[in-house]
């Protein structure tokens, strides 16, 4: 397991590191990522001031997307990367500087362990779960470089089907900015499915703003990328999460074999 640096201010010995990783010698071009895996609580922090009930909401984590993640990394012999603590504690899918990286406010819920959190106690989140996750995704892409093994990043989520009273269509979105190649390809054979609402950058778009795994990992280190997002009532027990992964892991199969033939997919 990966050092996470200085344990004394957040991290106990009792406390796991932030990151886990699975099927770390997978050859897949595909990087697969979960920013919101989990949502365990440093010790220190206690509940965070909340109720057990919001702990396991959409607001805490990304409901079912660990069982896909898992099964997809397996399927596609994929290495996976995953970040176990809720992002209530801190959002590691956010810029440290934005609002919502370590959020007073999750939808219409107050995080009392949040509200006059000093500035201190925020960099001591970042220093201990935040940066080493992003750190070594970093050296898994640096790694895989070395190694002249292609790079695609595939960015996991999963969305809440009604968000602030708005009901959500989307089966599944694909989320991009400037990535060109996979988006495209990714839209047309989930379309190709038949039987699916497909979001184009739906329910959200990436940006500089809101995202960070994308831009930092993805686009400004020149790899093809998307995030997926599935809703989470159709990931929300066992058969759910291995029927998406199974359908998931073919479609990469198709993208991956169009992507060679088209020679995109060099290290
Ligand atoms: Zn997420």
């Amino acid at each position: 397991m990966k050092h996470t640096g200085d344990t004394a201010l957040l991290l106990s010995a009792e406390d796991v590191p932030p990151i886990y990783e699975y099927n770390e010698a997978g050859r897949s071009p595909f990087l697969l990522t979960c920013d919101h895996y989990g949502r365990l609580i440093p010790r220190m922090l206690g509940d965070l001031g909340l109720p057990e009930s919001e702990l396991v909401r959409h607001i805490a984590w990304d409901i079912g997307i660990a069982g896909v993640a898992e099964a997809l990394s397996k399927h596609l012999d994929a290495h996976l990367i995953v970040q176990r603590y809720s992002r209530l504690v801190i959002d590691c899918n956010r810029p440290p500087h934005v609002a919502s990286s370590i959020p007073r406010i999750s939808e219409a819920t107050t995080i009392p362990g949040n509200e006059g959190i000093s500035r201190q106690a925020a960099e001591t989140r970042r220093a201990q779960i935040f940066d080493p996750y992003h750190r070594r995704i970093d050296e898994i892409i640096d790694q895989r470089r070395i190694a002249s093994l292609p790079t695609v990043l595939v960015s996991l989520h999963s969305f809440t089907p009604v968000y602030a009273g708005i009901a959500r269509p989307w089966h599944i979105g694909s989320l991009y900015h400037r990535d060109t190649h996979l988006p495209p390809l990714l839209l047309k054979l989930l379309r190709a499915e038949g039987d699916l609402v497909v979001g184009d950058n739906e329910p959200y778009a990436v940006s500089d703003e809101t995202d960070y795994t994308i831009p930092v990992h993805g686009e400004a280190r020149g790899l093809m990328n998307t995030g997926i997002e599935i809703r989470q009532d159709l990931i929300s027990d066992p058969a759910g999460e291995n029927a998406w992964a199974d359908r998931l892991a073919r479609i990469f199969g198709e993208i991956e074999t169009l992507m060679r033939a088209q020679q995109l997919l060099s290290a």
